[in-house]
């Protein structure tokens, strides 16, 4: 999902810290998160530790899966504890509104639950669904990283869940076997076309300027780690270029998403052969035809 105030190797997975405000999650009806010892309601647990995948950004957590523990289903190894955040109505509504909308466009079911980070602020996006009425996979959105990213204009929020949920999208449409960059950009593009959309239908609660910004702020520099997503310019040009498709009136997020695709492409992405055994063999560079298979 942000960031590069915090360490280069991050991704959009990362916010800026505000106060202690505090949060509230409940994201969609009654999904929500789990109250400390309490799972949240409906969610399909694993019968022993399951090991998850992060779908595009593993920044912070700088690996490419989680761990999910039946004895303790609220935490989530690798990351932290699902937790509840008591936000302002406004602003719990807002965040709701952002994910329905996020699903509606993206054609996705995903929720999004709060978690208490032990790493560095970030979001992530996995392959396993915390709630069986969204089995598209599940996003996550660390406390520290709202509480930065409110504390500075806000903003920044809805194009995070949107990159986020872009990832969903991108595993649900098999997204092809690349770099970790090209599928950031990728997921830049889509958060781009969300912001510009947002700003249609919400122009009094939105600021394109705070999201661009935001997004800017998360590029890095570090070209030979594997998990670089993307210059600063690099990922500004990406969202540009997203919000420009929405401002020219596209208004099918599935041609957005194949517009991405020929956006980074013009740029030099290229698809990465998988070996036999259905792994492109680096785990930074998912081939997700294969997950199922490999369950
Ligand atoms: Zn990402």
């Amino acid at each position: 999902m942000l960031s590069l105030f915090v360490r280069v190797n991050t991704s959009f997975c990362r916010y800026r810290s505000a106060s202690a405000a505090a949060l509230s999650l409940l994201l969609l009806s009654a999904a929500a998160v789990a109250q400390t010892p309490a799972p949240p309601p409906g969610p399909r647990f694993p019968r022993a530790k399951t090991s998850v995948r992060l779908i595009g950004c593993a920044t912070a957590t700088r690996t490419s899966s989680l761990k999910i523990d039946r004895r303790d289903p609220t935490r989530i190894d690798g990351f932290g504890r699902l937790v509840d955040l008591p936000l302002k109505s406004a602003v719990q509504e807002a965040v709701r509104a952002d994910c329905a909308e996020l699903r509606s466009q993206f054609g996705i079911r995903a929720p999004l639950f709060f978690v208490d980070e032990e790493t560095s602020p970030n979001a992530v996006a996995i392959d396993y669904p915390l709630d069986k009425r969204f089995p598209d996979g599940t996003v996550l959105f660390g406390k520290k990283l709202f509480e930065r990213e409110y504390s500075k204009g806000r903003f920044g929020i809805p194009t995070t869940i949107a990159h986020e949920f872009a990832h969903i999208m991108q595993y649900k449409r098999k997204f092809p076997a690349m770099t970790t960059k090209w599928q950031e950009l990728h997921a830049d593009f889509l958060a781009g076309w969300f912001t510009a959309h947002r700003a249609r239908f919400w122009p009094d609660n939105s600021d394109p300027n705070v999201s661009a910004r935001t997004v800017y702020e998360s590029g890095d520099y570090q070209f030979n780690n594997p998990q670089h997503h993307g210059t600063r310019e690099e990922r500004f040009a990406a969202f540009r270029a997203g919000y420009k498709l929405n401002r020219e009136d596209v208004a099918d997020a599935s041609f957005v998403y194949t517009k991405g695709l020929e956006y980074i492409q013009s740029r030099g992405a290229r698809i990465e052969r998988a070996n036999r055994l259905g792994s492109t063999g680096d785990p930074d560079i998912p081939f997700y035809r294969n997950r199922a298979a490999k369950q």
